[in-house]
């Protein structure tokens, strides 16, 4: 039988005796069992460490990569579940500003165009994590710059970083809300999160899109999410925002369509990434929400995104325009 690994699926490790005992027994520990992983069955179980949002550290992850291998971990490079295949070359000569690229699915996106031949405008406000990211990049495929996507100041540094045309842009850096209904949302977390979600997509865009018109092409590709196509995903701004988000994406999609430039949106549902909730969630929405959050069928890697993000970048992506893609494996069609 071949050994259950980190790169096992988290399905494999419950369709096995061993797996399931060892899981199981985890799960147990916090009160909760295997029925909670359902959604992320086809994930590795390595991304229960970014799923779990720093509360599960990569020893729990060895711990139980041990107990079912006699106290080893084995050799494994035989990944299991879906893998990304780059494209060669898709991105040759092109350079694409990348938000949100020290973290998550911007990092995943960022990387993967780095690794399919584009020049990579990485920006992030988190200055060290966007330098060790760029660290590891293929030699000169990545300029970072940290930047605070709400300043007028800091986008006027991005696009004097870029000193050239820019062929595309991911609009990918965002926030989380607190879950809050409106009687509760406080000014802070909604000037936060429309202003980085909303406002922060805007003033790059428009900062981005005269070079554009100038150069006759482009592609921008937006992330909204699930929260902005429904009402029942997250809290009160972070779904004003992303629906601000696909309606930033239509109206673009719409004005610049007959000059060359593609604007379109993913909408992601459940993502394992490190993004950070709010210190403080609110108790009445979070019950509220619950039950539909639940019912999220599947949760996706932050590479599965780049995918989506990508494609729509990319040449492949040239008769689509003002589409709102949700990627989030069927939930909005439930
Ligand atoms: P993440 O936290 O891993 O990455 C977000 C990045 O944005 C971080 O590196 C952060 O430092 C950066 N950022 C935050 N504020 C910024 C600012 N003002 N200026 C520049 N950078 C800033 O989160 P993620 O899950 O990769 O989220 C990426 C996008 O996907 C977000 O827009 C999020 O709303 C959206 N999304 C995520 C999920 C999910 O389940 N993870 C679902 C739907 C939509």
């Amino acid at each position: 039988m071949a050994s259950l690994t980190a790169n096992s699926t988290i399905g494999d490790w419950l369709d096995d005796p061993r797996g399931a005992e060892a899981l199981g027994g985890l799960l147990a520990a916090s009160g909760s069992d295997p029925s909670s992983l359902t959604p992320v069955r086809a994930l590795p179980l390595q991304q229960m460490v970014a799923l779990s949002q720093g509360e599960m550290p990569q020893s729990v992850i060895d711990g139980l990569v041990r107990s079912v291998n006699g106290g080893e971990i084995p050799e494994d490079d035989a990944a299991t579940g879906w893998q990304e295949t780059i494209v060669v070359g898709r991105f040759d000569g092109k350079t694409i500003v990348v938000t949100g690229a020290a973290s998550g699915i911007g990092q995943a996106t960022a990387s993967r165009i780095a690794r399919e031949g584009g020049k990579v405008v990485a920006v992030d406000i988190s200055a060290e994590k966007l330098e060790a990211f760029a660290q590891q990049a293929p030699a000169g495929s990545v300029v970072p710059v940290a930047a605070d996507v709400t300043n007028e100041g800091d986008i006027d540094r991005v696009i004097a970083a870029v000193g050239g045309p820019i062929d595309g842009l991911a609009n990918v850096a965002g926030v989380n809300d607190d879950f809050s209904p409106i009687h509760e949302t406080s000014d802070a977390i909604w000037d936060r999160v429309i202003g980085i979600n909303l406002t922060g997509v805007f003033k790059l865009t428009r900062a981005v899109v005269p070079g554009m018109l100038e150069a006759g092409k482009g592609a921008i590709v937006n992330v909204a999410s699930e929260a902005g196509i429904r009402g029942n995903a997250s809290g009160k701004a972070y779904t004003v925002s992303k629906h601000g988000v696909v309606g930033l994406t239509r109206s673009a999609a719409f004005m610049y369509a007959k000059q060359g430039i593609r604007v379109n949106a993913v909408a992601p549902g459940g993502v394992a990434t490190g993004i950070p909730f709010p210190a403080h969630v609110s108790e009445e929405g979070s019950a509220r929400l619950h039950p539909f959050q639940s019912a999220i069928p599947t949760v996706a890697t932050a590479a599965q995104l780049a995918a989506s993000i990508t494609f729509l970048l990319s040449d492949d992506g040239v008769n689509i325009n003002g589409a709102i893609l949700p990627s989030d494996g069927g939930w909005s069609v439930q």
